[in-house]
């Protein structure tokens, strides 16, 4: 595995490699087996695969959980490598945002000010920003994402309507532990304890199902919201909702999707989680 450190760098790789397909896993390291299954999905789609590791500024809301976030870069090298990625991309913060660097501007249609962007205020431009800085100087054929994030996935869907409609996207399941815990980088900084009660979010979640035919949407919302405070610090959000337009669910139908998103806190630590049904 290559790594490139400058733009520089990649151009040169990307020299060598003119014309093929290139598959792009963007990531801020403290690798775990949900990032590994997009970096394995990228390997069947394309002829190589690029992934970047940038632990970005402008997407957190709150310096202290920047700082805190975790870094494991030697760990994720070992299973990069493991996984046959072909390049890392390990870029300093002005590699990504040189002097000058101008923004873009994307209309997200409301998706920014709720639920994860509610809570974390720019976060979404963060995201469009880094993205759209990581796809311009990465230009993949395809891009691999995890449906984890699930309103993330809607905004890259959006970015890549407005700027990179060529880019090929993938929405890809969540990796969960055996305790049904969804994957996640901050899952590091949960003591033993905590991880034990992570486990009631995603058991929550699917019991969406056994209640649905019983309650309206509200109902269940509100008896799970009550079910899950038993074992999480506290609740950000747990709502049911159109899975496109994120908006509230008034009555069920069974011609429809639905999508159930959560964000919790446990020992200071948010974690998010979703259920499609
Ligand atoms: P992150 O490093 O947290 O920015 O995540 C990089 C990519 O990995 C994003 O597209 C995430 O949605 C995806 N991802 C994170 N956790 C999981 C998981 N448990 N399963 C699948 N994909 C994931």
């Amino acid at each position: 595995m290559i790594i490139a450190h400058t733009i520089k760098d990649l151009e040169s790789f990307f020299e060598a490699h003119s014309g093929v397909q290139i598959g792009f896993v963007p990531t801020m390291g403290a690798l775990h087996k949900g990032h590994l299954s997009l970096v394995k999905s990228a390997k069947q789609h394309s002829d190589v695969v690029v992934v970047s590791i940038f632990v970005n500024p402008l997407q957190f809301n709150d310096p202290a959980d920047f700082k805190k976030y975790p870094v494991t870069i030697e760990s994720d090298i070992s299973l990069l490598t493991d996984t046959q990625c072909d390049l890392l991309f390990l870029p300093s913060y002005d590699e990504v945002y040189p002097a000058g660097f101008s923004s873009v501007v994307l209309p997200l249609d409301n998706i920014d000010n709720i639920l994860e962007g509610a809570s974390r205020k720019g976060h979404f431009d963060g995201v469009v920003q880094v993205l759209h800085r990581l796809f311009s100087i990465v230009s993949p054929t395809h891009a691999f994402f995890g449906l984890k994030d699930f309103q993330q996935c809607l905004v890259v869907k959006k970015l890549c309507d407005a700027f990179f409609p060529s880019i090929q996207l993938h929405f890809l399941p969540t990796m969960r532990m055996e305790s049904g815990l969804a994957m996640s980088s901050r899952n590091t900084r949960l003591s033993e304890e905590g991880l034990n009660r992570a486990a009631a979010i995603s058991k929550t979640l699917f019991a969406i199902k056994s209640l649905m035919n019983a309650y309206p949407p509200d109902a269940v919302a509100d008896i799970l919201k009550n079910k899950l405070s038993a074992f999480v610090d506290s609740i950000d959000y747990l709502v049911i909702v159109d899975p496109q337009t994120l908006s509230p669910i008034l009555s069920w139908d069974s011609n429809k999707n639905y999508i159930i998103l959560t964000a919790v806190f446990i020992e200071g630590v948010r974690l998010i989680d979703n259920f499609e049904f």
